[in-house]
């Protein structure tokens, strides 16, 4: 691989907390390296933010909440949560470098997607301040009962690493625009937007105290989950994750939203209309390094056309280009970290153990230089196989041929995720009652990862709790009361 080409004009910032309006560091002086997976090189240095640091970023943000953010007028509120998308486009160049510096995704990527999204999140929600109603209904001349909705409180923000600016701003605004503050935590791999938003939001406008974030690992969002003064937790990550937090946020009863794994399934039928469906599918195992929660990782084929897919998806999938995040034709960039390269790299091992053939694939590459795992296509595995179950959250898929419609509707749903599915086929009857009949909370059909931000986002089984997007964010982020006003 050639060293980073493309020369990197934005430097790389070292990430402290902010709470209350300022930059700070940690009390009690714990940092760690901050790395670039692309090349193993450090990118600075990142607080650790514990108890008092997040004591103090509750307290900041309960403070707000009685302030001049808890009585702003919504009209007021919307021109500051759009300005914080405005300013967000105006420093797009720097936070897509920012990004991919980061996760070591293609920063054509990080610009398309994770930056130009998290923007639209912002413009979005601003609209939702002023456009969301409220329920009323009119008990003949009894009464008439309506709802008020309030704000409900603190809120705490816990994320990922895999579109950190994406998935953190998908929460705060629609966290900003129901009138809450929120203590963030982003993935301490992935640290360095998050803490330029935060400028971005003063710039905008947002009060002092609004926003706050710490800095940190599991144990800085553990503090967030269990504090008796957060009244809310919006928590995107893994399952076992979504767990803990859950027995962490039960004392206080703390109100949850849970995005959690998936092990997706693409279902293709033999009408399907092979050529968009394997250049769709060619997106939905690799891109991202395959890191996207929606990934379809466990590829169905009807054996009618198994041999003939499989011929024209690895035949392409060998073509796509790994390698230098800044190269603008890479389309699998660098593993995010050691530790997950570590376990997708695990994973391949055990494909061979199960009795697996790599279509393609299956090795590391450019090891001395950074974190790089080549798109690989495994067949021959059976239903039970380890690599079809768990979710590998890598360029890594598993393909199996099936007959019948029924037979695959039990394999898809044979499993304790329910996020999403995609669905491939030209007869339109069997995709409505076929996709009726999937466990998951998102099903494409003849698509992949087109998405409408009024639409219910969110998975079912182990894949979640509740739905964001739309109304469904709203509905998470403000307490309703219902009024009965007697006629
Ligand atoms: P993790 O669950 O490991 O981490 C997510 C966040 O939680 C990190 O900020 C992490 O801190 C923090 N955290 C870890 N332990 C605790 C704890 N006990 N209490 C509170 N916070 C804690 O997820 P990953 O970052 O590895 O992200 C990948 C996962 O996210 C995959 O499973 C993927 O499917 C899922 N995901 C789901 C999406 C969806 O919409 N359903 C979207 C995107 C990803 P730390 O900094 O230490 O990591």
């Amino acid at each position: 691989m050639q060293a980073t080409k493309t020369p990197i004009d934005v430097n790389p910032i070292d990430c402290s907390h902010y709470i209350n309006g300022e930059f700070v560091q940690s009390k009690n002086g714990e940092t760690f390296e901050n790395m670039n997976p692309a090349t193993k090189e450090v990118l600075g240095i990142v607080q650790i933010g514990g108890k008092e640091e997040v004591d103090n970023a509750v307290k900041a943000a309960r403070t707000a909440l009685k302030g001049e953010w808890g009585t702003m007028p919504a009209k007021k509120r919307s021109q500051i949560i759009r300005k914080i998308g405005d300013l967000i486009l105006e420093r797009l160049p720097e936070l897509a470098m920012l990004e991919t510096l980061d996760t070591g995704k293609p920063l054509w990527l990080s610009k398309s997607v994770d930056i130009d999204r998290a923007a639209n999140n912002f413009h979005f929600f601003a609209d939702c301040v002023t456009t969301t109603g409220n329920e009323s209904y009119q008990q003949d001349d009894i009464a008439i009962h309506y709802s008020v909705r309030k704000p409900v409180g603190v809120v705490g923000l816990i994320n990922p690493w895999n579109l950190p600016l994406l998935l953190l701003t998908w929460k705060l605004a629609p966290a900003l625009a129901a009138g809450n503050t929120v203590v963030m935590k982003p993935s301490e791999v992935t640290p360095m937007t998050a803490t330029v938003l935060v400028e971005i939001c003063k710039e905008a406008g947002v009060p002092d105290g609004v926003v706050n974030l710490v800095h940190g690992l599991g144990e800085t969002g553990a503090a967030i989950t269990s504090h008796e003064d957060v009244d809310a937790i919006a928590f995107t990550g893994e399952t076992v994750t979504g767990t803990a937090i859950m027995k962490a946020a039960a004392p206080t009863l703390k109100k949850l939203s849970f995005e959690l794994g998936g092990k997706n399934p693409n279902i293709i039928f033999a009408d399907a209309n092979l050529d968009e469906t394997i250049e769709t599918t060619l997106k939905s195992s690799f891109i991202n390094q395959g890191e996207v929660c929606l990934c379809g990782s466990r590829i169905y084929v009807q054996r009618e056309i198994y041999d003939s897919f499989l011929e024209k998806f690895a035949a392409k999938a060998k073509e796509l280009k790994v390698g230098d995040p800044f190269e603008s034709e890479t389309l699998v960039g660098a593993m995010v970290s050691e530790e997950h390269y570590n376990k997708v790299v695990s994973y391949l091992d055990i494909a061979k153990e199960e009795g697996g053939k790599f279509l393609i694939g299956g090795n590391t590459l450019y090891e001395e230089k950074g974190f790089y795992i080549e798109p690989t296509i495994i067949t021959g595995l059976n239903q039970d196989s380890r690599c079809v179950r768990e979710e590998i959250f890598g360029p890594v898929v598993t393909v199996l041929p099936f007959d019948t419609e029924e037979e695959v509707l039990e394999q898809i749903n044979d499993t304790h995720y329910g996020l999403s599915a995609s669905v491939w086929t030209t007869n339109v009857k069997r995709a409505a009652s076929f996709s009726a009949q999937i466990e998951a909370g998102m099903v494409w059909v003849n698509t992949w990862f087109l998405r409408d931000l009024r639409t219910p986002f969110g998975g079912m089984k182990h894949s979640g709790l509740g739905r964001e997007g739309g109304v469904h964010s709203m509905d998470f982020y403000t307490e309703q009361t219902n009024v009965t006003l007697k006629l």
